[in-house]
Order: C-alpha cells, then structure tokens, then sequence
C-alpha cells in the first residue's frame, strides 16, 4: 500500500468513526442494538451446520436414541431461540433505524438554517451540500451504514467458526477459499470504485436536473411556465438529463453484470472444491458420513460469508468516502459572526455605517464603496437610487446576513458583530423585498412559536390596514394561509399578503424598523393608507425606508441617495429638490406623470 492510499484507508475510518459517534449522539441505542442484532445473526448457523452432522453420524454409527432426541432438541432449542430474539431485536432496530434517520433530517435542517447566510448563495457550496446529501440518500447511508459496521461484526464472528471447523478437516482448502474470495473481491472492489466515480459525477448535475423537475411541479412557477411557453424547454432539459444518465447507468450495469456473472462461477468453484476434500477424507475412512455434511454446509456459509464479508468490506470503504464528503460539509462553520453581548436593556438605537466596503463572495466589484452614515434614536432615513445602488445590500449588511470586507457597522456605538445572534434580532423588524408568507396560520406567521398575544396582534393588524379582512374570514386570525396543507386556508391577494407581512414587522415591535419597498404590491388607495398611518407604525422607532415611489421620501426625516454603492447625496427632500442633483432628477422625472 502506497503511503497515498493508507491516508486514504485511515481517513475513511476516520469518517466512520465520526459517524458512530454522531449516531449514538443523535440516537444513543441504535449502536448497542445493531451490535446485539449482529451477535444473534452470528451464530444463528452454527445449529444448523453442526447438529445434523452429528445426528447423521449417529444414525451411522450407535443410533442411540437418547443422544439422536437430544441433539434434534438442541436443534430446535437453539433455532427457537434464535429466531425468537432475532426477530424482536430486528424489529426493534428497524424502529430505531427510522428513529436514527428523522433525527438525521432535523440535524442537518438546524445546520443548514444556521449556516452563514452568505454561504447559501455560494454555488461551491451548494454543489458540496449536494454531493454530500444525495450520496449520502442515495447510498441510504443512515440505515445501511450502522448495518454494513454490524454485518462486517456479524461475518468476522461466523467466518472465524466456520474456518475453525474447515481448518480441522485440511488447512489447504482454507487458503484455497480464502484465495477464491480475495478474487471475488477484487473484482467487487472495481465495481464499487466505477460506481462511485459515477455518482460523484452525477450529484452535481443532480442539482440541476432537481431545479428543472421542480419547475415542472411547483404549483408558484406555474404562471410563468404557460405565459412564455416554457414547457417544452424544461421538458428538454429533463430529458436530455435523463438520456446522459441513461448512458453512464447502462455502461456501469454493464461493469456489474459482467462481476455478478464471474462472482457466482467463483463461488460455485468453492463449493466444488469443499466437495472434492470432503469426498476424499470420507474415501480414506477419516471422516463419517456426518462430518461430510458439516464441512459441506461449513464450506458453503464460509464462501457466503467470506464473500460477503469482503464486499461488506468494500462497502465500508465506499461508506468511509461518502461519509467524508457529508463530514466536509457538516464541518462548515455555523454563524460564526456572533458576539456575546447582550441587548437586553437596548430600547432606543442609533445606527452609524463607519467607511463600509462589501463585494458578493466570488465577485469582483464592490456593492458598497467606502459608506458611512449616522441614523439617529427615532430617526426616520429613507434610501433612494436606481436599481443595483447597493440599497438592498445596506439592509443585508445590517441585518448581519454579511459581514463588510472593510470598516464597521455600529449600534449604540458597539459593533453590530459583538451582539450575540438572538439578541440583536430581537432589536430589528424587517420587511425584505423579496419578503415570505409561510403556510400557517396568520397568528402563526405574526408570532411564529412565541405565544400569540391577541390585542397587540389586533393592533399590529389594524394598523398594517387588513383587519377587517382578516376579521371577514372563518377562523379571523387562526385561519391558514394558502391551500397546501388545509382546503379551507385563505389566498389574498398580493398586496393583502403584504399587508399581513406589515403587520408581522409591527407585531415584533422592535426599536428598528427597516422596510424594503413596502407599498410594492398596493393599490394606491392602500398606499395612501399606509403613508397616512406610517407616523404612528414608527412612532419612536429608528425607521430605514427603502422606497422607488419618492413622494413617500417625504414622510421621512432624510434621505440617503445611493448611486453605484456609494452615498451621493444627503439631506431632507426639500433640500435634495433645491440641489438639483440625482435625487432632483428622479423626483422630476417621477412627479411628470403625476402632474
Ligand atoms: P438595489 O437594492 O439598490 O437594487 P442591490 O443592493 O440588490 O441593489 O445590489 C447591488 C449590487 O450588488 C448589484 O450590482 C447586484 O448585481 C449585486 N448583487 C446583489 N446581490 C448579489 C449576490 N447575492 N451576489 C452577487 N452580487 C449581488
């Protein structure tokens, strides 16, 4: 073995061992149960290879009766009792199977929800996440990894008796099988290694292929799928996916079938040649007629388990290479941007951007250049610019889903970073553009698992403008939103949903409000509405206002103008219209259509 290789080897194992540990973490029986289940299908053979050699030998021989009532007994004893526990421990293990897989999936859920946000638009990342997840689905590593460690305990406890009881007939047939096996996997090993290239190959297209089959299914793509006639794209792209691994599919069939074919001459060779020893020894009068039957059955488990024994071995390293793939992944660091200090006596926030410098992970150019800017306790700022400014990005950076590449964001004068995670979400209230309403119910998405508190949700409905519509419908504010889990769930309208998105921001009551676009999807009698109320929704709270419609720039104490990633101009509208710059520029053009 190449120094390479016994890197590789010890890694793999390492990998397994890691896995181990993180099954008896996630679920401490499932390891001891497994080892039980493998010692009682270990020896459950043994009965039946030996008893019935020593009744033959006793019909042979003496014939006595007392001993041929005794070994059938023992026979029976043994197989009832086998059995018997065999069966209870195995269905207590495929309960504890399932049991290790859900809390698998919950695992890798709270990983995945605690990852930096960064890290989930980073296509390297997500291809890793990929790879790690479908090989280790694919491979159903969960169930069959603990059963593959628990088999290979199983064989070595099998294989070690049946080569003791062969090795007492002729030690020379022992290291014919042992060589007949070690060929048998051999060629297993080429398979599993052809196999594995493949999938490694095609869990990246994997992702692609799972992002077109999702455009076909998923009922919110549906529109646009028939308004640009898209389906007999994505139905291409599909199929031209299915045709490529259709090919890779049949070439590694072809490889497996080709070992299957040379395994079963191999191991029929094996039972031959047991056979030919056994004939011999019973020839030279140095076995009985019971013996041959025992070495027979011992010769055949041995090349049954041997084989297996070595593709279970085999298994076990393709195991430990998958495993490493999914361990790369879960060793991706959580959030680690978060402090430990507390917020707790924090009601009024002052915000200051201190020479912020930000680029996209793998890009270029920078988003934002060199920002700095003070938001005062109470202050109500509002963010102007074309698309691409950087507005969305100064939102991002504040609400901590990025870290700036230079300078510092601070709160009350502490850097934003030094808040532990919690804490600082606490203070903050957002409305994000692309914001989401889940399918619960609408107390559910004001107060998530907190405990739903009915006049402030009232209050916070009320002044969001829909809670006379939600008070229209069945169940007022425990009715389900959408239709995919309830039949009865409510579907409002666009800019009824953001409405409710509104009420959700004023319902945590945070001291700072950060609203992205919030009159996007309404009507201009519910905008009028919600500029009308917008001073007592941000009554006291330091409020950033990302807005394209200017006129509601004038509610607000200043404005910031972004162009390019750096602030232009600043001041209040009044003195940005008297400038005569971008902000005047925008606010002419816009205010033309409505003169
Ligand atoms: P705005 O909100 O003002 O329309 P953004 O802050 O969204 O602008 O974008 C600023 C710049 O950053 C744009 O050039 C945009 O293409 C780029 N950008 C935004 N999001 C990402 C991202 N996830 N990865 C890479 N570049 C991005």
């Amino acid at each position: 073995m190449t120094k390479n290789t016994t890197q590789e080897r010890r890694n793999e194992l390492s990998a397994i061992w890691q896995f181990i540990k993180l099954a008896r973490r996630l679920c401490p029986g499932h390891i001891p149960l497994a080892t039980v289940s493998a010692i009682i299908d270990a020896i459950a053979p043994f009965p039946g290879i030996v008893i019935p050699g020593y009744i033959l030998n006793e019909l042979a021989g003496p014939g006595r009766t007392e001993r041929l009532l005794a070994y059938i007994g023992m026979l029976l004893a043994g197989n009832v009792a086998v059995g018997f526990t065999g069966s209870i421990v195995r269905k207590k293990l495929k309960t504890s199977e399932e049991k290790l897989a859900d809390r698998f999936e919950l695992h890798v859920g709270r990983h995945i929800m605690h990852m930096d946000f960064e890290k989930l638009e980073d296509a390297g990342i997500l291809d890793m996440k990929e790879k790690a997840l479908f090989n280790l689905r694919l491979h159903n590593v969960l169930t069959e990894g603990p059963a593959t460690i628990a088999g290979i305990f199983r064989l070595l406890i099998t294989a070690a008796g049946v080569t003791g009881l062969i090795a007492m007939l002729n030690p020379v047939l022992i290291v014919a099988l042992f060589f007949l096996t070690g060929v048998n996997a051999w060629l297993y090993r080429r398979v599993q290694a052809t196999k594995q290239r493949f999938y490694q190959d095609i869990a990246v297209y994997n992702r692609q292929f799972m992002y077109f089959r999702n455009l076909t299914q998923d009922f919110t793509n549906a529109k646009d799928v028939r308004i640009y006639r898209m389906s007999s794209y994505i139905l291409e792209r599909i199929s031209r996916y299915y045709s490529a691994a259709d090919r890779i599919f049949h070439k590694m069939f072809l490889t497996q079938r080709r070992h299957d074919g040379l395994g079963a001459v191999i191991i029929q060779m094996q039972t031959v040649l047991a056979c030919a020893f056994a004939v011999w020894g019973v020839f030279r009068g140095k076995l009985m007629i019971g013996d041959f039957t025992i070495y027979i059955s011992a010769a055949i488990r041995f090349s049954a388990s041997a084989t297996e024994l070595m593709t279970k071995l085999v298994d076990l390293q393709m195991l430990g290479r998958v495993l490493q793939d999914y361990l790369a992944f879960e060793r991706l660091p959580e959030r680690n941007l978060s402090g430990k200090r507390s917020a707790d006596d924090i009601v009024c926030v002052r915000i200051e951007f201190r020479n912020v410098w930000f680029r996209y992970p793998n890009t270029e150019s920078y988003a934002l250049k060199d920002v700095s800017l003070i938001i005062n306790s109470g202050e109500r700022l509002s963010i102007a610019g074309k698309n691409g400014a950087g507005k969305s990005t100064f939102i991002k950076l504040l609400c901590r889903l990025y870290r700036p590449e230079k300078g510092c964001i601070l709160l009350n004068g502490v850097d934003i970073n030094d808040f532990e995670e919690a804490q600082y979400s606490r203070l903050l209230s957002v409305l994000f553009q692309d914001y989401k309403i889940f399918s619960f119910s609408i107390r559910e998405n004001l107060a998530f698992d907190r405990p739903y508190e009915q006049d402030r949700g009232r209050n916070s409905l009320k002044k969001a403008g829909i809670l006379e519509k939600v008070q229209s419908l069945p169940l007022g504010a425990d009715t389900p939103l959408y239709k995919n889990f309830d039949k009865d769930g409510a579907e409002l309208s666009g800019g009824e949903m953001q409405k409710i998105a509104i009420a959700r921001i004023l319902y945590k009551d945070a001291p700072l409000l950060v609203l992205d676009e919030p009159a996007a999807n309404l009507d201009p009698y519910s905008e009028y509405d919600l500029y009308s109320r917008f001073n007592a929704m941000t009554e006291g709270k330091t409020t950033i206002y990302i807005s394209h419609r200017l006129s509601s720039c004038r509610f607000c104490d200043a404005i910031a103008v972004f162009e390019d990633g750096r602030i232009v101009e600043y001041g209040s509208h009044e003195e940005l219209v008297c400038k005569g710059g971008l902000y005047a520029r925008m606010w002419q053009a816009q205010a033309q259509y409505y003169q």
